[in-house]
């Protein structure tokens, strides 16, 4: 029997004051601070999104994953955590990830909104790991962090449990999108990102369809925002993206059996 849920204080005892400047609101957070206080505008649309051609998940062009992988190992469309830092977590102050059972998406509730260049993700990045840093937490409390031009990061290793969902860390993947949906609505090529990564991460680790949650799914918070969990519904929904990722997982075993 794993003894995470025991174990799951340390990285995670402090979630529930998340910092403005540091990831998404928590529940503490709402009720001291209202999520639409932060300075800057809506866009309605986004160059990047406009010119974007969509290319849905097709499950079938989802490739075998082993399930034996090395928790180090990330696919080749994220981006490795040396493009946007050279600090290591500090390794001592989180518990190991000894399982992946569950995914949860959230958004930075960061204003304003993230231009989606390159530099400007790693300063983003770079700022939420210091805000998470500065609570005595390990390192950035996510596993992904996606920007608005669809480009997936690697943050926090996989062999580290996350610091994400208070009470709710031990096996669970943390996936950030960089914006506040509360305000914005996500692109197109940010909403594919999504859909790739969890569908990565639901075959690589057996995750079923029911373990996709959004942070207020699983606490109170306005996590991920109105607008991107709307996205997240129709993803899971039938007929969504995810929804025929996770029916294309159950259709070819025994390697997920
Ligand atoms: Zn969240």
């Amino acid at each position: 029997m794993l003894d995470l849920v025991a174990k799951a204080g340390i990285a995670s005892v402090a979630l529930g004051a998340v910092a403005s400047l540091g990831g998404c609101n928590s529940a503490a957070q709402m009720r001291n601070k209202k999520l639409n206080g932060s300075i800057g505008s809506p866009i309605p649309s986004d160059p990047v999104a406009r010119s974007h051609t969509p290319s849905p998940i097709v499950p079938s062009r989802m490739p075998a994953i082993s399930t034996q992988l090395p928790l180090s190992s990330i696919p080749s469309f994220v981006i490795a955590r040396s493009k946007w830092t050279s600090a290591s977590p500090k390794r001592w102050l989180a518990d190991s990830m000894t399982r992946i059972d569950r995914i949860t998406v959230h958004h930075d509730a960061i204003m304003p909104v993230p231009s989606g260049s390159y530099t400007d993700s790693l300063r983003r990045l770079n700022l939420i790991r210091k805000g998470h840093l500065s609570r005595g937490w390990a390192d950035i409390g996510y596993h992904f962090a996606i920007d608005p031009n669809g480009r997936i990061w690697q943050a926090r290793p996989l062999e580290l449990q996350g610091a994400h969902v208070k009470y709710n860390n031990p096996g669970n993947l943390g996936i950030v999108v960089f914006g506040n949906y509360e305000k914005i609505r996500p692109t197109q090529a940010s909403l594919e990102s999504i859909n790739r990564i969890v569908a990565y991460a639901m075959e690589r680790f057996n995750v079923p369809l029911s373990a996709v949650k959004t942070h207020q799914e699983l606490r109170s918070t306005a996590c991920p925002g109105r607008n991107l969990q709307a996205q997240m519904n129709i993803t899971r929904a039938r007929g969504g993206q995810l929804a025929l990722a996770a029916a294309n997982m159950s259709n070819h075993s025994p390697d997920h059996s």
